[in-house]
């Protein structure tokens, strides 16, 4: 058995048995970690929150056996304006869709909870849009998993964009130029211009994000690129895990 004390940021509850909270938290050094939280069901319980996810705050847990309780919880940042609007819920929710789903359980994933705080924090003090802290999230997300973008030249013929579309290849994993997409038949086809959109994004950083920020994204059209990139992301790892069990 062993305590451990870490900041971490509450991106999911659920409820356990009659009386407590599973809480996926994820942690500084341990990174993503599902633990306990006893009582905290109970109206007048001795926390005195609810802690329900975006929270940022600092826990002591005991682990034994790879099973996490909560022993004490400080909370340094409620986010509490971001449950005021539908649009923000949504982020939040997708945000942690996304760690709750494509990152590994207690591997140490510091500069995503760094990725993830900084978002929340920009959401909610410089009131960037929603949709912007989503994509933002999203995309960064996959750079920090070591899927890289190449906006300068396609991947296949090394060409600078020019002309009308552009595509993703989920065979060669990158960007492809109009005459690559349209040799190799690939849909869907995005236009150049969301090239720069992406490209803006990819490298967008939030310390110089001004309060309201908005930019002039085609989200609907980002919404579009980055299921395909999801899309090459997990088969990306699919081929590593098949790769890794054929060396077992
Ligand atoms: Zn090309």
């Amino acid at each position: 058995m062993s305590t451990i004390q870490t900041s971490a940021i509450i991106t999911k509850a659920s409820p356990y048995r009659e009386h407590d909270k599973l809480l996926t938290l994820l942690t500084l050094n341990r990174g993503k970690i599902v633990a306990l939280c006893k009582k905290s069901r109970h109206t007048l319980n001795r926390w005195n929150s609810s802690f329900e996810p975006p929270l940022l705050c600092h826990v002591q847990l005991y682990e034994k056996n790879q099973y996490y309780t909560i022993t004490e919880i400080d909370v340094e940042e409620p986010y509490l304006t971001l449950g005021r609007s539908y649009q923000n819920l949504l982020a939040v929710q997708s945000m942690a869709h996304i760690v709750d789903h494509f990152t590994m359980p207690e591997m140490e994933q510091n500069a995503l909870f760094y990725i993830l705080q900084s978002t929340l924090y920009t959401l909610e003090k410089k009131e960037c849009s929603a949709f912007f802290a989503t994509y933002y999230f999203a995309l960064q997300f996959l750079k920090e998993s070591g899927f890289t973008l190449q906006f300068k030249t396609c991947a296949a013929c090394n060409t600078t964009f020019s002309e009308k579309w552009f595509s993703f290849s989920l065979q060669q994993n990158q960007l492809l130029c109009h005459q690559c997409t349209l040799q190799n038949h690939i849909y869907p086809r995005f236009e150049r211009s969301l090239l720069t959109q992406l490209e803006t994004l990819y490298y967008s950083s939030l310390n110089e994000i001004n309060q309201n920020a908005d930019f002039l994204f085609n989200y609907s059209e980002i919404d579009r690129i980055m299921k395909e990139l999801y899309k090459g992301f997990l088969s990306k790892e699919c081929l590593t895990i098949h790769h890794l069990s054929s060396f077992l």
